[in-house]
């Protein structure tokens, strides 16, 4: 469903992303790892078209990213994005959070949106918080709503960068498990992530990242119990 060939990005004369070429199937999990810096979270952004590519291509079902902004919106309305940091509406309630996406862009009755806000609450478990302000939410609990929220635009394909970093350890569990059940259900992700057993147990497939370009990519279990290049090796042994 979404491909990449030869994508590059720069930034002045820093090289981002090299030569990358990847390919992410309808209903399957791509998880993301690597160093800081080794450009995981641009290869997201270039991938909704937040940035500009400098060379290569990506495209999805076959058709290139579009250049032309009102272009780029309907394509990035397929994609529901979810980041480390939650971006709630912090004035909003977790209904409206979650019912707001349908109203303003898709048009929605305010009454069918909140129906479906409330039926995506529920399914990551959070029914009876509806009424709660993101600062009456535990950090698990917004990045629940979060991606309640990206849901309600009925994505194709769902993008997590980092989504349980900025977590206490207590609630990360609980937002991974959220994503279990997605990937379960069929949904299309990439998944940039430091959770290396949620990789392994999730993933389909598993893409080492270093300096920008591809270290070694493939099933989680080559990855992390085989892995062919030595830096993937090492890199896998430094973490905590
Ligand atoms: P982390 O694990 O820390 O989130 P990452 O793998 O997501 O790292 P990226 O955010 O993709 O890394 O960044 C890759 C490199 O590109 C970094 O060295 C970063 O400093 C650089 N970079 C990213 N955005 C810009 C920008 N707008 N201008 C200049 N350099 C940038
Ligand atoms: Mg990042």
């Amino acid at each position: 469903v979404l491909v990449y060939e030869h994508v590059r990005k720069v930034y002045g004369d820093f090289v981002a992303l090299n030569d990358v070429s990847l390919q992410v199937n309808k209903g399957e999990v791509m998880c993301l790892i690597g160093p800081s810096g080794s450009g995981k979270s641009t290869l997201l952004r270039c991938t909704n078209a937040l940035e500009k590519l400098d060379g290569g291509k990506v495209s999805l079902d076959g058709v290139a990213l579009p250049e032309a902004e009102s272009e780029v919106r309907k394509v990035r309305q397929r994609m529901g994005m979810v980041f480390q940091s939650f971006e709630l509406f912090p004035h909003k309630s977790a209904l409206d959070n979650v019912a707001m996406g349908p109203i303003t862009v898709l048009g929605m009755t305010q009454e069918a949106a909140r129906a479906r806000a409330m039926a995506l609450l529920e399914k990551v478990g959070l029914a009876t918080k509806a009424a709660n302000f993101p600062a009456n939410l535990s950090g698990g609990q917004q990045q629940r709503v979060a991606i309640a929220r990206a849901l309600a635009m009925e994505p194709e394909v769902m993008l997590f960068d980092e989504p349980t970093s900025a977590l206490d350890p207590e609630t990360v569990g609980e937002v991974l498990n959220v994503m279990k059940k997605l990937a379960q259900e069929g949904m299309t992700m990439i998944v940039v992530t430091h959770e290396m057993s949620f990789a392994r147990r999730v993933a389909n497939w598993v893409v080492v990242f270093e300096n920008g370009a591809i270290l070694e990519q493939g099933p989680p279990t080559q990855i992390f119990d085989n892995p062919q290049v030595a830096r993937t090796r090492d890199f896998l042994s430094h973490l905590g």
